[in-house]
């Protein structure tokens, strides 16, 4: 009974597969505020032309540089896993199978597309970067990566995780990355917030305005995303593409893939290389998860939206709870986020894709099972996929229906044992759906592009 599927690193895949070429209908285009197609020329001010290309790209497969596959052979490929201790523990005859990108330094999935991003602005001649992080996964995969091609990082974190995640702040300053708390007064979009809300926790939406200002107010800065942008997930199908090729090994192939989904980049990074089989006539299963306090697929129109709080960044058709939703203070950081990948959200909206929304508690009761059985300490965002995995293969030891069954273990969670801490003493709750916040926001969706 093998437990851990592994590939040589002579088996690192070489390209990275775009899903759009495979997609019915072509993406819907960024827009500008008067409802007018951005080109590409609006993103110069922030990315290098290298990045814009991929992100505008409908090639089936890019080629991974080699700078960039030589800095992933050092954790990659991710080992897969088969669960046989948490199916037992199920009485499940599901087959349950897990990608642990757990094993990268920063602890997470998200130095997949760190790395790239670095080498694509080292070889545009850039040597700073902004960015915005929440939980700090983003903001520490990003200080790695910049540390490895001379690149000075610049991390805005959302204040409430600036303060209570002070080791994910030393881990980017390890890195060599510069830190601030934001909302910061450094920046026009923080000094608004702080005028009308002082004592403002921060939030993704917000951090990302003022790192996204600082890079296009300079000549020497571009701006970095962790997520949400087609390029990023690009970057990510590296997860999938390794995953099938060790589902292959032991001659499996999966019913139902599961990942957390908070801007969509470990789902599409996971699923989308089985979105080819699935576009070929396949029958296979993507199913983004997501928490009911945040249910961006699950609740959220499909409309167009800006991508960060204050309105500075195109509008994009995605999924959305409105640009100035601060969604309830939940542990699971990374997957706090008001809109989606409009890759992922156009395949949903298309019925392509699947989503499930979880409770809190759930998450927390599927991450202390999964820690007793499988060992691993995981994410509270991995919780997420590990908890709908958990429903499925209950549902299998009821029907006796033998699913195979493959989640993403997007991070561990050694960071997070705050969260495990109030969870184990009972101080955690369930939030209810936040109807009226939600509505509220979505009330101040851009005009003109509310009912395209
Ligand atoms: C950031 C993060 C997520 C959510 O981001 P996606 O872009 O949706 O993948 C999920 N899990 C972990 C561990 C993260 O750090």
């Amino acid at each position: 009974m093998q437990t851990k599927i592994l590939l040589e690193e002579s088996e690192l895949p070489t390209h990275w597969y775009n899903v759009v070429a495979d997609m019915p209908n072509p993406p819907a285009p960024p827009m500008g505020p008067d409802g007018k197609p951005v080109g590409p020329e609006a993103l110069q001010a922030i990315f290098p032309d290298n990045i814009i290309e991929q992100e505008v790209s409908a090639e089936r497969w890019i080629r991974i540089p080699d700078e960039v596959r030589e800095i992933l052979t050092l954790w990659r490929p991710s080992p897969l896993y088969r669960a046989h201790r948490l199916e037992r523990a199920l009485g499940t005859p599901a087959k349950i199978y897990y990608k642990n990108e757990s094993v990268s330094p920063a602890g997470s999935h998200k130095p997949n597309t760190a790395v790239a991003q670095a080498y694509y602005n080292k070889v545009a001649g850039i040597n700073r970067l902004s960015t915005e992080t929440g939980a700090g996964q983003w903001g520490c995969s990003l200080a790695l990566a910049g540390q490895m091609f001379g690149i000075d990082v610049r991390v805005y974190m959302v204040k409430i995780s600036y303060e209570q995640k002070p080791y994910r702040r030393s881990m980017m300053q390890t890195w060599g990355a510069e830190v601030f708390a934001s909302p910061t007064d450094m920046t026009e979009s923080g000094r608004k917030i702080l005028a009308e809300h002082p004592d403002s926790p921060g939030s993704l939406g917000i951090a990302i305005s003022e790192a996204a200002e600082e890079a296009a107010g300079r000549k020497d800065t571009n701006y970095s995303l962790g997520s949400v942008l087609n390029h990023v997930l690009l970057h990510q199908t590296i997860i999938g593409e390794e995953a099938r090729k060790q589902l292959a090994l032991v001659g499996d192939y999966p019913d139902e893939i599961y990942a957390p989904c908070g801007g969509g980049s470990n789902f599409g990074g996971i699923a989308f290389p089985f979105f080819a089989d699935k576009a070929a006539g396949k029958d296979v299963r993507l199913i983004a998860v997501e928490p009911t306090s945040c249910p961006t697929l699950t609740k959220g129109p499909y409309a167009y939206d800006f991508g960060d709080a204050v309105g500075l960044t195109p509008l994009l058709k995605m999924h959305t709870l409105g640009h100035d939703f601060v969604p309830p203070g939940i542990h699971a950081g990374g997957l706090r986020y008001h809109g989606d990948s409009p890759l992922v959200s156009q395949l949903h909206h298309e019925g392509l894709v699947d989503a499930v929304a979880i409770p809190q508690l759930e998450t927390f009761e599927a991450g202390v099972l999964f820690a007793r059985t499988e060992g691993i300490v995981s994410a509270p965002e991995s919780t997420h996929a590990i908890a709908a995995a958990i429903r499925s293969a209950r549902e299998c030891a009821k029907s006796g229906e033998p699913r195979t069954i493959l989640f993403n273990l997007s991070g561990h969670g050694h960071f997070d044992m705050s969260a495990y801490d109030r969870y184990l003493n009972n101080e955690l709750e369930d939030y209810e759906f936040p109807v009226e916040a939600i509505e509220e926001s979505l009330s101040h969706l851009p005009e003109m592009l509310r009912n395209p």
